[in-house]
């Protein structure tokens, strides 16, 4: 046998840290089977370059890695958690719909909002936003994303999706996925990028010319030049049906963009039928889904993603129902939704709605936010806290994970790390 130090002949050094956290109180691994939070107590996290290569006690961690030289982040009486996972995003997107949202406030009546709004000159829904990014420059999209951006790593999110689709046409949704792609590089968060030309129907083309220019050009033009991992369609009553969604979605697959589909926000058409059989990498809202179709869904292995702010900026009539789709045997994912709707930048802000308003437990709602996330974007390097995975961590001034889900409204988030990078840091004197 040879020295444990790692001396003997033969024995593969012991890596070395480059980063250390010592001491967290809670340490959710959310490593194991969906929906547990995996907590470790009293845990150390070992960190080389961009990877975690030990988490557990002292002495285990201590015993496999080499923490010599490491950067030492204290985490006593702290919780540590894997960076969230966004993965359902409209960062990208010209002005706001402030007034609309605050006349909501006491006007329902969609027709009331249009003429009260009108009067000052306003338009109102998704297309008042498609004429507010046509009329945007490049910076200016690019300024306006990246400061929600900061405001999402701020809060602990390290992953992000961001779709097109408040352009309409060729150029615009194109120039909203280059954005996408500016972000990722000028943003710690890793920015992965979705083309949902197929958000609406714009108002200067007739249907049929639009669905055949997604097809014929659009989504070539997005393959050709690399633009999206993804590709997405509206499919529901007032948008694209059933059939149109498959058309649009299997041309974008044969074109190398993986298939995501909002489904049954509003109606059920078809659309998570369609996620199913085509094993789609994630199907999202599921307000109007029947239980057979979410068993269906679970069957085919299709994350559901679910939206507790966007249901509430918009206060849903029907709101989704997460028990009924866990029990169904479903992996759910929890996202912002984060548009010019739903303006909601903080993870920790969806948990605590997931939490209260759909019965989630506060685990299920860490795991889901987390790893959840990584799995409706098809990723499965990150997402949790485990050796091999990337280093994308956050460290919570609390000492439960459950204090997230109580304290509403605030920020719990004290330090960021992304690729083993500590990037947001709250609490140290000389910190950003
Ligand atoms: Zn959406």
């Amino acid at each position: 046998m040879t020295a444990a130090d790692g001396s003997g002949s033969g024995d593969v050094p012991r890596p070395r840290a480059d980063l250390l956290i010592k001491d967290a109180a809670q340490v959710l691994t959310c490593a194991g089977a969906p929906y547990d939070a995996g907590i470790v107590e009293n845990a150390w996290i070992a960190i080389a370059g961009e990877i975690i290569v030990s988490v557990g006690s002292r002495e285990a961690v201590e015993a496999t890695v080499d923490c010599a030289e490491a950067e030492v982040i204290d985490a006593a009486g702290r919780v540590v958690a894997p960076g969230f996972v966004d993965c359902h995003t409209h960062l990208v997107f010209g002005g706001s719909r402030v007034e609309e949202y605050a006349a909501k406030m006491s006007v329902s009546d969609p027709a009331a909002l249009r003429a009260m709004l009108g009067e000052r000159g306003l338009k109102t829904g998704p297309m008042a936003t498609v004429g507010r990014t046509r009329a945007s420059s490049a910076a200016e999209l690019f300024d306006s994303a990246a400061a929600r951006l900061r405001g999402m790593l701020a809060s602990g999110t390290t992953t992000v999706e961001s779709k097109s689709g408040y352009g309409l046409s060729t150029a615009s949704e194109l120039l909203l996925l280059e954005t996408n792609r500016a972000l990722h590089a000028n943003s710690p968060v890793d920015v992965l990028s979705t083309f949902l030309g197929a958000h609406g129907f714009p108002d200067d083309m007739s249907r049929d010319s639009y669905l055949a220019c997604l097809i014929d050009e659009m989504i070539p033009r997005v393959a050709a030049a690399d633009l999206a991992e993804f590709a997405d369609v509206w499919c529901d009553e007032g948008y694209y049906t059933a059939g149109e969604s498959g058309r649009i979605l299997a041309a974008a697959r044969d074109a190398g963009m993986e298939p995501k589909i909002h489904a049954d926000a509003y109606s059920y058409i078809g659309g998570s039928d369609l996620a199913a059989e085509m094993k789609a990498v994630s199907v999202d809202h599921l307000n109007y889904t029947p239980r057979t179709v979410m068993r269906a869904l679970a069957d085919a292995g299709v994350v559901g993603v679910i939206m507790p702010a966007l249901d509430f900026a918009v206060k849903h009539p029907r709101p989704f129902d997460a028990r009924a789709m866990i029990e169904e045997g479903m992996t759910l994912a929890l996202a912002t939704d984060i548009c010019p709707g739903c303006w909601v930048e903080s993870q920790q802000f969806v948990m605590a709605l997931a939490c209260r308003s759909y019965a989630m437990s506060p685990a299920e709602a860490a795991w889901a936010a987390t790893r959840g996330g990584a799995y409706a974007l098809g990723l499965r390097d990150r997402g949790s806290i485990a050796p091999g995975q990337l280093a994308d961590l956050q460290i919570w001034g609390v000492p439960t994970f459950e204090h997230v889900i109580y304290r509403l409204g605030g920020n719990v988030v004290e330090q960021v790390v992304k690729r083993g990078r500590v990037v947001v840091d709250h609490v140290s004197p000389c910190g950003g």
